[in-house]
């Protein structure tokens, strides 16, 4: 995209957000189921560290419930990051450091209008939203789920706080929904499905086995 921040440059601010907006509808509506398959087809584990880490949190929940909400806000941040995120941008860019670059930028809450971009992709071609409308049972959208959980894991990590077992109870619901939620359902709209619940599989005659 171009600058439009040069002092020699006469331009009309609302051109310029039209232009925007037309070039983001344009992304949205060429992106196509194959592409979109992508790189969940090409890294067919690639929600394994997620899963592995909502497994110890759930693990944890009863002795140590602080730790619990560390370990649930790693498989937020890295589910959202590496298994709703990643794979758009890698369906854009078809290149894995890139895509790890640009997704790394919007789950550091760097790059809010294009991460707003993705989950309207997210939204359109998977039929799930993440941040207009609130899961069954939750009052706010996923997006404001994992923002609280970000807010809280950086509590504990930077103020050392312990957290009550409701913290870490709310957490790990945060990243079921978007593991066990949200991922299999996307898979669902892209016609893959998932083993285990979390290795993606994109053979049609297969029966997944969970
Ligand atoms: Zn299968």
């Amino acid at each position: 995209m171009s600058r439009v921040d040069d002092e020699d440059f006469s331009y009309d601010p609302g051109d310029y957000y039209e232009y925007v907006e037309r070039m983001e509808q344009e992304v949205i509506e060429r992106f196509t189921e194959e592409r979109l398959q992508s790189l969940y087809t090409a890294q067919p584990l690639l929600a394994l560290p997620a899963v592995g880490s909502l497994k110890e949190a759930q693990a944890l929940l009863d002795s140590h419930p602080t730790a619990a909400l560390v370990f649930a806000a790693i498989a937020v941040e890295i589910g959202v990051r590496d298994v709703l995120l990643k794979p758009i941008v890698y369906g854009l860019v078809q290149s894995d450091s890139v895509a790890s670059l640009v997704a790394d930028l919007i789950a550091a809450h760097k790059a809010d209008r294009v991460r707003k971009l993705l989950f309207r992709i997210f939204q359109e071609h998977i039929g799930l939203s993440l941040d207009t409308h609130s899961r069954p049972g939750a009052r706010q959208t996923p997006w404001e789920e994992i923002q609280l959980v970000r807010g809280n894991r950086n509590d504990v990590l930077h103020r050392g706080i312990t957290v009550e077992p409701a913290m870490a109870v709310s957490a790990i619901h945060t990243a079921a929904y978007i593991l066990q939620g949200v991922f299999p359902s996307a898979m669902g709209f892209l016609n893959l499905h998932l083993h285990e619940g979390l290795k993606v599989c994109a053979e049609r005659s297969c029966k997944p086995t969970a």
